[in-house]
């Protein structure tokens, strides 16, 4: 077993409330929204932070982030949204599990 928060979440062994999920990623509500809307995009596969990435995950990214407008208009969020990638401490990370921050809807509270 995993002691990543975000592979467990992903394997179903911590609750989420899951709004995406496709064969690169999977999308849900983040636990402490900072917008109306906010939800976490992130691959499945566990890459750390963007420090962890390498060639070989170029079209998996690309693929994450062809999907990222796709899940925010099935959340409404047609006029656009935020999206946040913080990388480790200097970037204030807190969960090693590479995730897109995806915020709007309204005011944002804390990515200011
Ligand atoms: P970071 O600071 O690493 O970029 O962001 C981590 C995000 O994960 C935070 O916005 C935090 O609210 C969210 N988060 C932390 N623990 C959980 C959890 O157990 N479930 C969900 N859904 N989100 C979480
Ligand atoms: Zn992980």
């Amino acid at each position: 077993m995993t002691d990543c928060l975000f592979c467990r979440i992903r394997d179903g062994e911590v609750p989420a409330e899951i709004i995406y999920k496709d064969d690169d990623c999977i999308a849900f509500k983040d636990i402490h929204p900072k917008a109306p809307v906010h939800f976490l995009v992130i691959p499945r596969r566990h890459i750390e932070n963007l420090f962890d990435v390498a060639e070989s995950d170029v079209e998996l990214l690309g693929r994450i982030q062809l999907a990222i407008p796709q899940i925010a208009k099935s959340q409404g969020l047609d006029s656009g949204f935020r999206t946040v990638l913080n990388t480790g401490p200097g970037g204030y990370q807190e969960v090693y599990h590479m995730h897109y921050h995806v915020l709007g809807g309204g005011q944002f509270t804390g990515f200011n």
